[in-house]
């Protein structure tokens, strides 16, 4: 395996025995291979655009979905990463039908390459890594924009579960992925990981509008973060339709629903707040779930990243559940949504009726919601305040902090700014 993908990469040069994340070799390399077979979608694709012929909208959302599951902390799941590779085959196999003798006859390798059997598969894995570009400046180049189409990928298929899609955005996906099986220059090159970024910027402002026009702009909140004494449901993740639906099929039965670490956002929302049963936000960040969903005693949904491994003292397996582009191998996987219908959570609010309440691990409220919306809704007395000195200074925070000791920047920072003399 290679991987050096994430922040938390071995040495900070890349994982290369077992990933730091607890990702197994073999599951590395089957990504390895699912994003080869990707790539021989988007040369297909990228083709197709170019002679001016339609790809259909599934592909896109599967070439999303698909490079979804391969960010850090979302997939575990080697037999998961087997079938998404099998679906890439079958993709690409029907979108080569489609457009075959319009597409002119040269093509790369990965839009040609079938196997009918995971030895097929781990053959062809060892040759298709990020290590299979030699040149270093060149690989970089291409892995940043694999990295960027990624990130494009997770929010454009949040938008997308919301309705919201984008054909630009599966054309810039193609089009970035075929480019990595080409060779460009340099300034070819950084001109498509720019182009990465605009991208990025367009699906952003798609799901910003999705999330918003579906439940509302985000408020300022105090989100409680002690327990109650009903048993309870926790889930993580970004995705939104999965809280919503979760709320939904929990009201009235007993059971109450906390966030942890990623979900934390959807208690902002005007839409979730009107639920009584939505208790809080149970627990610390995401690295901290081992502990926390050991605790937490009742059942926890994955809806995306980040699930990380449990430890051999964990038990909570049996209660761990994931959906969507998650996988965790033994945790039960909550099928997609079928056109028209909800996802079926009942199993899960089954076990919850049968689990202790959680153990309390703090009280009190913290304070979120300071969304784009809230901040210039309050614009003018924010101006008033820095007019009349009660604002001297602004301080600005954008990330956090990692799991390994010396990644606690931000906390230092904190910690560090100047006291404000009390008036
Ligand atoms: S995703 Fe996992 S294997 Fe890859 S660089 Fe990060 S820690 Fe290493």
């Amino acid at each position: 395996m290679f991987c050096f993908q994430c922040q938390e990469t071995a040495k900070n040069q890349g994982c290369t025995i077992k990933g730091m994340c607890g990702k197994e070799g073999s599951t590395a390399d089957l990504q390895d291979l699912l994003i080869y077979n990707l790539k021989g979608i988007a040369v297909i694709a990228s083709k197709a655009g170019a002679a001016g012929l339609q790809v259909p909208e599934k592909t896109g959302l599967f070439m999303a979905q698909a490079l979804f599951t391969t960010i850090t902390n979302a997939n575990f799941n080697d037999e998961d990463i087997i079938n998404w590779i099998n679906q890439a085959q079958s993709v690409k196999k029907e979108l080569f039908e489609s457009v075959k003798g319009r597409i002119g006859s040269e093509l790369h390798e990965s839009a040609t390459w079938y196997s009918n059997d995971v030895a097929g598969f781990k053959a062809k894995a060892a040759s298709v890594g990020v290590l299979a570009t030699a040149h270093e400046d060149v690989r970089s180049l291409r892995e940043l924009l694999i990295l960027g189409l990624k990130g494009i990928s997770a929010y454009a298929d949040h938008a997308a579960v919301l309705g919201v899609t984008k054909p630009e955005i599966w054309n810039f996906l193609y089009d970035g992925l075929a480019s990595t099986t080409k060779d460009l220059s340099v300034d070819e090159m950084v001109g498509l990981v720019l182009k990465a970024g605009e991208v990025a910027v367009t699906t952003m402002a798609a799901l910003d509008s999705a999330n918003t026009t579906a439940y509302g702009n985000p408020e300022i909140t105090e989100v409680n973060i002690g327990v109650g004494t009903n048993p309870g449901i926790l889930i993580s993740g970004h995705d939104l339709k999965d809280m919503e639906e979760l709320l939904k099929q929990t009201q009235g039965t007993g059971v109450d629903v906390y966030t942890h670490g990623e979900m934390l956002p959807a208690n902002y929302y005007p839409a979730f707040k009107k639920y009584s049963h939505l208790k809080g936000n149970y627990g610390g960040s995401w690295w901290h779930q081992n502990e926390d969903f050991e605790t937490f005693n009742g059942p926890v949904l994955m809806t995306t990243n980040c699930i990380i491994p449990m430890k051999s003292k964990n038990t909570y397996l049996n209660r761990l559940f994931t959906t969507g582009v998650v996988s965790y191998p033994g945790a039960v996987h909550v099928p997609d949504r079928v056109i028209g219908k909800a996802k079926d959570f009942s199993r899960i609010v089954a076990l919850a009726k049968t689990c202790k309440a959680p153990e309390e691990l703090e009280t009190g409220k913290i304070v979120g919601g300071f969304a784009h919306n809230q901040v210039l809704a309050l614009a003018d007395k924010v101006v008033a305040a820095v007019k009349s000195g009660a604002i001297k200074r602004f301080v600005v925070m954008a990330g956090c902090d990692g799991r390994q000791k010396g990644r606690n920047y931000f906390t230092e920072v904190a910690e560090a700014l100047p006291r404000m003399p009390s008036s």
